[in-house]
């Protein structure tokens, strides 16, 4: 076998995180959390009166190792995308100091940007997957996720043009895609896009689906083969029931479970250092009031390790790996 192909199989078989490849176990995963999501213009304009790093970095700090010392979370997705303020070398210095394995994402959040306007998803996605092979903005941090989003307003043209780059990014690549969804008739406009560049629901998970209550929806999804992300449980512990009926019709391995935590978060909101920070939900509500509800309706605990250790495991490991 030539060195280029052994190579080739080596860099399939592991996971990048910001603190290197990782060949081995990845333990328990949260599949959709974030360091921080921010306006990179508003922190570049105002500074500390929007964003304070170092307050940023201590929370993330302390509430990833309390994940990890009191539930035996060892590695986490930071699902930021590029547009949202995402910043390596900040998450790779939580990932250090807390002892967290972390994988970063690439991809596009569903803002309506100026600059979409006129763009070449095929060029776009070439950038994407540049990042992915390359590297991130000259570091030696790969994406191991890729990331794109719809809100209410449905496929305009500008989410076309990001959903679609996306899309061919992780045919081109072989890695997962979450998708965040704000439901409705959206999560079937972005499973017509993805599909129709050629990628396989397999490695699509349809983020955010707590907060959808039409069953024959969720298993609509299910059947075609896509996995379906619950998270966002602050708002939404009634979703427990649906996922216990799921759980039930034996579909633990296309489910995923997180909880979609920021330690900042400037969106919704008006940040300032002191009261934009962490809901007081953390990284563990899942674990501390999400798993303890699951295990009282019979959920069992090889069921949740297929949810928690191998789908991710199988996810973040690229396609044909
Ligand atoms: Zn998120």
């Amino acid at each position: 076998m030539s060195d280029d192909r052994q190579g080739q199989m080596r860099q399939q078989m592991t996971v990048p995180t910001v603190i290197g490849e990782s060949h081995g176990d990845l333990g328990t995963v949260l599949m959709h959390e974030h360091v921080a999501v921010r306006s990179l213009t508003m922190c570049t304009a105002f500074g500390k009166a929007w964003y304070d790093e170092e307050q940023v970095f201590r929370l993330a700090v302390q509430r990833l190792t309390e994940a990890r010392v009191d539930h035996g979370i060892t590695t986490i997705v930071d699902g930021t995308p590029l547009d949202l303020g995402r910043d390596v070398d900040l998450i790779r210095r939580v990932a250090e100091a807390s002892g967290v394995r972390i994988v970063v994402s690439t991809g596009f959040y569903y803002s309506d940007e100026a600059w979409l306007g006129g763009k070449d998803p095929a060029r776009l996605a070439e950038l994407l997957a540049q990042e992915c092979s390359e590297g991130i903005a000259g570091s030696d941090v790969r994406p191991g996720m890729l990331k794109c989003a719809t809100n209410t307003a449905g496929i305009t043209d500008l989410n076309r043009v990001a959903v679609t780059s996306v899309a061919r990014a992780a045919v081109m690549t072989g890695l997962a895609v979450f998708v965040h969804s704000s439901h409705g008739g959206v999560a079937e406009g972005q499973a017509e896009i993805l599909e129709g560049v050629g990628v396989d629901p397999a490695r699509v998970i349809i983020g955010h689906s707590a907060a959808v209550q039409d069953l024959t929806s969720l298993r609509g999804f299910l059947e075609r083969g896509y996995t379906l992300g619950f998270d966002r449980w602050r708002v939404n512990l009634q979703a427990v029931d649906r996922l216990v009926a799921l759980f039930d019709e034996g579909w633990a391995g296309q489910l995923m479970l997180s909880n979609d935590h920021c330690a900042y978060l400037d969106l919704g909101r008006w940040p300032t250092p002191e009261g934009s920070l962490d809901d007081g939900n953390g990284y563990t509500h899942l674990h501390r009031l999400v798993l303890p509800a699951l295990r009282s309706r019979g959920i069992d605990d090889a069921a949740l390790r297929t949810v928690l250790h191998d789908n991710p495991q199988r996810l973040l490991r690229p396609a044909g790996a």
